[in-house]
């Protein structure tokens, strides 16, 4: 579905990407994982349309997308959900849930989905009318990944969607995730608690200063010494 061939992206002088070249196949999850500043947030936002790459070409059900805007990336199929607390700040909850599907057409859908996400998330639905930037950091994270959901991606990448969330709440996103794939959505998951993440993953790639230096499946990689040292504490 996604391939991703010697990509660079380079920020001014630092090259955060370093030829990177990868491939999700439709159906699977696939985690990235890897120290600060290693490059996975860059990656995921050259994929999503949002930064420009150098060199190096990405494909999405075999067209070449690399370089496209935004907007477009949305209506080929690619959902991001980026890292941090990037909700509309002055727009209600729900009226983020709806800017999520500006790009479908299908009220009636879009109503059920809203009430779907309302479900999966019923903090949400508690605070729907409130103003998404006085939500607490857990609540725009949740905002935002329910956000990207909207616009029923083929593809989800999922940047940090544990960051500042509450234990039980990183478990129900986690939860939320395996019922994704059961649907069918493939996802690309950039996450720091590597043991979770690598559990739920079909296979995983280690990004270290812009360059992929491991790869392997989910158990594969939860087994290897270096990944153990460096990423799971052990
Ligand atoms: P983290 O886990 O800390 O979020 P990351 O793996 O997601 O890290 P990136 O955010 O992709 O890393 O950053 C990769 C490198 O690019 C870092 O050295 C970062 O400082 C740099 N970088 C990212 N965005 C910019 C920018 N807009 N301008 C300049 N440098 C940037």
């Amino acid at each position: 579905m996604l391939r991703i061939d010697d990509l660079c992206v380079r920020y001014g002088a630092i090259e955060a990407l370093r030829g990177i070249s990868l491939q999700v196949a439709a159906g699977e999850i696939v985690t990235l994982i890897g120290g600060n500043g290693a490059g996975k947030s860059t990656l995921m936002r050259a994929i999503a349309g949002l930064v420009k790459p150098a060199s190096g070409t990405i494909t999405f059900e075999g067209r070449t997308i690399t370089g496209i805007r935004p907007h477009h990336c949305v209506r080929l199929g690619i959902g991001h959900s980026p890292e941090g607390r990037l909700v509309f700040g002055d727009q209600s909850v729900r009226d983020n849930l709806m800017l999520g599907a500006y790009a479908r057409d299908d009220s009636d859908a879009i109503a059920s989905d809203i009430d779907k996400y309302f479900a999966v998330f019923p903090r949400l639905a508690e605070r729907q009318d409130q103003q998404a930037g006085t939500l607490s950091g857990g609540e725009q994270q949740m905002l935002a990944i329910a956000r990207a959901l909207m616009s029923r991606p083929k593809l989800l990448l999922l940047d940090e969607p544990s960051l500042g969330l509450a234990p039980l709440i990183v478990k129900e996103v986690f939860a939320v995730i395996r019922q994704l794939r059961e649907e069918g959505v493939t996802i690309l998951l950039v996450e720091q608690m590597a043991n979770l993440a690598l559990t739920v993953a079909d296979r995983a790639y280690v990004i270290e200063t812009g360059r992929i230096t491991l790869e392997g499946t989910g158990a594969q990689l939860l087994r290897d010494e270096r990944v153990r040292s460096a990423y799971l504490g052990a």
